[in-house]
């Protein structure tokens, strides 16, 4: 059987056991791991997003659109 990689959660700290309770957020830096809870409280400590009513699954693309477009703000490589 092949062993699982694991997973801790950003937040909590908790192992991440099941891919369903998985929400990876893409900072400037890396890939960060949360639990599908625990990412949703976090965004709710982010102010100004606007996102805080959608569900996880919508939100969660419009925050790494948001990171893509501020990222090539902050670094006009091109
Ligand atoms: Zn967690």
């Amino acid at each position: 059987m092949e062993e699982k990689k694991l997973i801790v959660c950003a937040r909590c700290g908790e192992k991440i056991s099941h891919n369903s309770d998985l929400v990876v957020v893409v900072n400037f830096i890396a890939p960060i791991p949360y639990h599908n809870d625990c990412y949703s409280k976090e965004l709710k400590g982010l102010s100004g997003f606007g996102v805080s009513n959608q569900p996880i699954n919508g939100s969660m693309g419009v925050v790494q659109t948001l990171v893509s477009a501020l990222g090539a703000l902050m670094f006009p490589l091109h």
